[in-house]
């Protein structure tokens, strides 16, 4: 049994997803021979199977690296490629194909590639090999085939005949042994002959006391010496046969053997020559068993090296850090939500209750400019008269029908103005920035996967309970629709926050005017023109036409940007007589309510914004507190595959080489772990043989 070349060949596989250095390479048995000497049929009649790429201008193009591997309790014959992940391929003729196509695939401005195709071949009819087929030499470079592909291909071979590979030389019987490129190849790199294999086919074509003597050839000779095989499938057969569907060993062996037996004297067992596809296989086995016995030390050593290469690339940048893709994910995803858990207890009630007061004080600013502010009957006030044309206004009387359909106009397109669906919109739109910017400061902010999970699980929350919370809203804030009690406090407070709103208007208004003045180019050009707008304005200056395009010398921009600053300026001198109103004492009582529409607007907004917190934070933040992480569990969490987790985590470059060095660092100690074991048991074996 040659259980140490099936270990070998286990740990090559694990080794090759490590993606290891050419110092890890395990031996292999090398198969070289000129274009049509036989390689293909002898390769196939090893295997079983016709599978190898035919065709008057095939020639191959990649490295083909076949492991066999003997499964002696199935049934099943099939072939993988472990790199394309196409499974198990048990028609043959697929094989081939596939095989054809990753040949064509290489460019001919290429020639040739040195990128090996695995091909793993799994079947209770072959032996335990690891076999690697290279192009073909080729003597004479075909009309359309590039003029460097002979030099390529010559390349290509010397780099794989190195040691401690064995060589497969083959030739053909009919021709003369010292043409064969495949010996001359070998004899460079392994002069004397001892890690070379040769292997004469097509006996069946010479006369057989030459075919005999050819094996016995002294002129090169080699220690592990040669084989003749007749490795064709015999013709009248390959039409019973339908290709790919059965195992073509047998037709093989049969026709090989009645071959040399009808030649007993040049090839039979006293003739001291070595033939036949099957002398061939088991040669192949022991002298493979024995060269991967003879590298054991080597490999393991260099094995080693590399382990401890990782070891310290993983003590240096990693700090000896462990962590898994499931880990790194756990853990951004605990930091998450530790960051929204912060968040939310700086996102409570008051917070809310501030953003809401904050929006509805513009709109009460706006029913303010549009209803009260606006000339000619912008003055209510009880102030005292200003040296100014607003002063001149009319005065709100308290009797007056007029004030009183005016604040109650005002009022009620206040509670009117769909408070639930606005709070609701504020609350959420504010919920939503606040996910992205802790997404954009997480360590999901390098993952477009987690981020789209993250954003999609809020929005998917706040959507639902959108409507549901809208309309809460909009019922609790009903009966102001009807009836407003103020009381004396709430008098008092919105008072004072009436105040400051206007204050900051005022600072609003203030910075807008700098702006105009920046944009037309100054102070004085700005009073100029604000001059002569106001002078049109009241009609002292009379202007033709339209009187806005380059009337009284300013183009048609900079009157409008006059018009701008003569509003501003109105608007300015408003507030202040406003300001001055609700300072003045009889602003200080809820009685006088229709003269301080301001204070009284301002009370309805902090009634509505109060109530509407109270079912916000019941409806929807509660909710979305609530439902939040565990929407993200879901996603990012239980919710997600192992495939997914890889890619999530391995989408981090830092990560992924983190992952990696841990990766590899684990596989080789498994490898050498392994390593131990196979020569374990080869030391056993050196005893057992000592003691016979
Ligand atoms: P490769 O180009 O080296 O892979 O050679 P192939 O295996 O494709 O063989 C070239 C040709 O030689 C094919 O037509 C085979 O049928 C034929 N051939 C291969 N081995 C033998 C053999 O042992 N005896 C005979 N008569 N023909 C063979």
């Amino acid at each position: 049994m040659m259980v140490l070349t099936k270990k070998m060949i286990e740990i090559r596989g694990i080794l090759q997803t490590v993606g290891q250095s050419n110092a890890l390479t395990l031996p292999s048995i090398v198969v070289i021979g000129s274009q049509s000497s036989g390689k293909s049929s002898v390769l196939e009649s090893i295997v079983g199977h016709e599978f190898l790429p035919k065709g008057a201008n095939m020639v191959t193009r990649r490295p083909i690296e076949l492991t066999l591997v003997n499964t002696p309790d199935a049934q099943a014959e099939y072939g993988e490629f472990p790199a394309l992940g196409l499974g198990k391929i048990t028609d043959f003729s697929s094989i081939q194909r596939t095989l054809t196509e990753l040949n064509l695939a290489v460019p001919d401005s290429e020639c040739v590639s040195d990128d090996p195709i695995q091909l793993t071949i799994s079947s209770p009819h072959v032996p335990d090999l690891s076999l690697i087929d290279l192009p073909g030499y080729i003597q004479v470079v075909g009309h359309d085939q590039p003029s460097e592909l002979k030099q390529k291909i010559a390349d290509l071979c010397d780099k794989y005949i190195q040691p401690p590979n064995v060589i497969l030389a083959i030739s053909a019987a009919d021709v003369d042994l010292a043409n064969s490129t495949a010996l001359r190849s070998s004899r460079r790199v392994d002069p004397r002959g001892e890690r070379t294999i040769g292997v004469i086919t097509k006996m069946d074509l010479v006369d057989a006391t030459r075919g005999a003597s050819i094996l016995k050839d002294p002129r090169y000779p080699l220690r592990l010496g040669y084989v003749g095989v007749v490795s064709r499938v015999p013709p009248q057969s390959t039409s019973l046969f339908k290709k790919g569907s059965g195992n073509i060993s047998s037709l093989i062996s049969r026709n090989e053997s009645a071959f040399f037996n009808a030649h007993p004297l040049e090839f039979g067992p006293q003739s001291g020559v070595a033939v036949s596809t099957t002398t061939l296989r088991t040669k192949l086995m022991h002298v493979l068993e024995q060269t991967m016995a003879a590298s054991l030390q080597s490999t393991s050593d260099a094995i080693h090296q590399e382990l401890e290469e990782a070891t310290y690339e993983f003590k240096v940048q990693y700090n000896d850090r462990p962590l898994s893709a499931e880990s790194y994910l756990a853990e951004s995803l605990d930091g998450f939500k530790h960051a929204f858990k912060e968040f939310t207890e700086s996102f409570g009630r008051p917070h809310v209750h501030e953003m809401l007061k904050e929006e509805l004080d513009q709109r009460v600013l706006d029913l303010l400019a549009q209803r009260y502010w606006n000339k000619p009957i912008t003055t209510l006030s009880l102030a005292p008269p200003e040296p100014d044309s607003l002063a001149d206004l009319p005065k709100a009387d308290p009797e007056s029908l007029y004030w009183h359909r005016k604040l109650d106009a005002s009022t009620s397109a206040l509670t009117k103005l769909g408070i639930g669906r606005l709070a609701t919109t504020v609350v959420a739109n504010a919920i939503q920035a606040n996910v992205d910017r802790l997404i954009s400061q997480s360590t999901f902010a390098s993952h477009p996967f987690a981020r789209q999970a993250i954003t999609e699980a809020a929005s998917g929350i706040l959507n639902e309970r959108f409507y549901s919370t809208s309309d809460q809203v909009e019922n609790c804030i009903k009966p102001y629709k009807f009836e407003i009690d103020v009381e004396d406090g709430e008098w008092a407070r919105g008072r004072e926050h009436a105040a400051r709103v206007l204050k900051n208007e005022l600072q609003a208004v203030d910075e807008a005017v700098k702006n105009v003045e920046k944009a037309v180019g100054g102070k004085k050009k700005l009073r100029d023109v604000v001059g002569f707008v106001d002078k049109t304005r009241k009609g002292e200056i009379v202007v033709e036409g339209d009187g806005r395009s380059g009337a009284g010398g300013f183009s048609s921009d900079l009157l409008q940007k006059g018009k701008e600053a003569l509003f501003l300026s109105d608007r300015a001198t408003l507030l202040n007589l406003r300001l001055r109103a609700l300072k003045s004492p009889q602003c200080a009582t809820k009685m006088n309510k229709y003269h301080c529409p301001e204070i009284f607007l301002d009370v309805v907004s902090t009634k509505l914004v109060s109530t509407a917190v109270l079912f916000l934070n019941v409806e929807l933040l509660s909710e979305f507190t609530y439902q939040f992480p565990r929407e993200l569990d879901i996603r990012l969490g239980r919710g997600l595959g192992q495939d997914e987790i890889d890619r999530f985590a391995r989408e981090d470059p830092k990560i992924r080489g983190h992952l990696d060095v841990i990766r590899r660092k684990e596989l080789l100690e498994l490898v050498l772990e392994k390593m131990e074991g196979v020569r374990d048991l080869e030391r056993g074996r050196g005893k057992g043989k000592g003691k016979r």
